[in-house]
């Protein structure tokens, strides 16, 4: 990371001025406006027109009352967010977050950094990210499902296939999108399947999108070891969260020969030196919606739980922070380098924090950034619509091949990117300048918007 280029300072300013109190989104602008510096240099026309100025700035933020009914008959109230952050490549499209952390803040960041990563994949999709407030967690499916229709009740009147395109998120899976497609249809009358992705095989979803974003991060991974002449094969891989990103990619890292060592979830991590068992981790989590604490309850001996401390604690040479943003600090990084990490690959939107991955950075450990390596699913989104504008559906395979050609050329323009701006290896740097420049092309040929 690099200090900002003075004519880009003013530009951060406004935007702290702006959004105050938003640190989350200050930071994400600041990284990007970091790697700017080396853009003007060569293309001067990118800092005119307040073009970058423009890109800062989301095209419309929704925030709207969400209010329902509980098992007992109370009446709760949540808050709902849909930012549409930029739509020069095409219709808005990033997922939705349910839980308590969500905020204006939080929307304005994972929308800002969905804008750049779905460039990245080429596809024709905008950026956008929605959310709220309520916690899916300890909830009945007929308390989800009211929650689900209010939600859609108010933001339907914002979407549509060639509009705003949601999808899931954290506390939003193939059940809840299910209730919002099911509440979308009934309000406007129409069955357009293109309107939401990461929905139910059943209803227009696609084969393989359940497993992209996990995936991607692992083929991802495994083409950057693969140029560096190294493989996940014989590796300890740790990888944070128990969800769907985490999930998939422990699915895909065992299969090229790499062996899960620890897993978490809020209850804590667990640790199985034999490999940790990715059935019994589906069973617990996704059929059983429970804690990943129980693992060890049913594993019995070799496993065990740690309910407080870092997961980073765990020795291993791969790092997969798959969990939440700002999940792992300096101080995990630093236990990461001394005990020999190698790479690092983010499944989650911006787990490491800035001094992380200064420390990943400085110590010459490979950095793959979320809005790179974590882009499978958003790709995978883009083949659903694929899918449903041509009303096709693919199979696993077909769908699959194609999402590692994606994450394979995402891999190389991030590479070649970092090198042709002067940094070889800066995956992140990379990552920036090149969503960046697609975004900013297809702004200044739209003229001021
Ligand atoms: N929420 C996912 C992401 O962070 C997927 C978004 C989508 O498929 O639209 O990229």
């Amino acid at each position: 990371m690099q200090k900002i280029d003075e004519r880009l300072e003013p530009i951060l300013a406004e935007v702290v001025r702006r959004n105050v109190g938003d640190k989350e989104f200050h930071r994400v602008v600041a990284e990007m406006l970091e790697s700017l510096g080396r853009v003007i240099v060569k293309h001067a026309d990118y800092a005119d027109n307040a073009l970058i100025e423009r890109i800062c700035e989301p095209e419309r933020q929704i925030i709207f009352r969400v209010p329902w009914v509980d098992d007992t008959g109370n009446v709760q109230i949540a808050r709902g967010f849909r930012v549409q952050f930029n739509s020069a490549l095409g219709p808005y499209k990033g997922g939705i977050r349910f839980h308590p952390s969500v905020n204006l803040g939080i929307v304005k960041f994972l929308g800002f950094e969905q804008t750049f990563k779905n460039a990245l994949t080429g596809l024709p999709i905008g950026g956008g990210k929605g959310g709220s407030d309520f916690n899916p967690r300890d909830r009945s499916d007929a308390e989800v499902m009211r929650f689900c229709q209010s939600y859609m009740t108010e933001l339907q009147r914002y979407l549509g296939e060639h509009t705003d395109v949601p999808a899931g998120d954290i506390g939003v899976g193939e059940r809840e999108l299910g209730y919002m497609f099911g509440q979308y249809k009934r309000l406007t009358n129409r069955y357009e399947a293109g309107v939401l992705t990461g929905k139910g095989l059943s209803y227009g979803g696609s084969r393989a999108r359940k497993e992209a974003t996990g995936y991607g991060a692992a083929y991802f991974v495994q083409r950057m070891l693969d140029t560096h002449n190294t493989s996940f094969e014989g590796k300890r891989v740790v990888v944070s969260g128990s969800g769907n990103v985490a999930i998939y990619a422990m699915e895909k890292i065992i299969a090229f020969g790499g062996k899960i060592v620890a897993c978490s979830d809020s209850s804590g991590y667990i640790v199985d030196n034999n490999g940790i068992d990715l059935n019994l981790v589906k069973q617990i989590k996704e059929v059983g919606r429970g804690r990943i604490s129980e693992y060890w309850k049913l594993k019995g001996s070799g496993a065990h739980h740690i309910e407080h401390g870092s997961i980073w604690d765990v020795p291993c040479e791969i790092a997969m922070p798959s969990a939440t943003q700002n999940e792992l600090t300096e101080k995990d990084a630093r236990t990461l380098v001394k005990n020999g990490v190698i790479a690092i690959g983010e499944g989650a939107n911006m787990p490491s924090t800035p001094d992380a991955i200064r420390i990943f950075q400085g110590a010459g450990v490979l950095f793959a950034p979320g809005k790179a390596a974590n882009a499978g699913g958003v790709a995978t989104s883009a083949l659903e619509m694929q899918q449903n504008a041509s009303r096709d559906s693919w199979t696993f395979e077909q769908t699959e091949e194609r999402l590692a050609v994606i994450m394979d050329n995402i891999h190389d323009l991030c590479a070649n990117t970092a090198e042709e701006y002067g940094s070889p290896g800066d995956y992140a740097l990379g990552a920036n300048i090149a969503g960046f420049v697609r975004v900013a092309e297809a702004m200044q040929a739209l003229g001021v918007i």
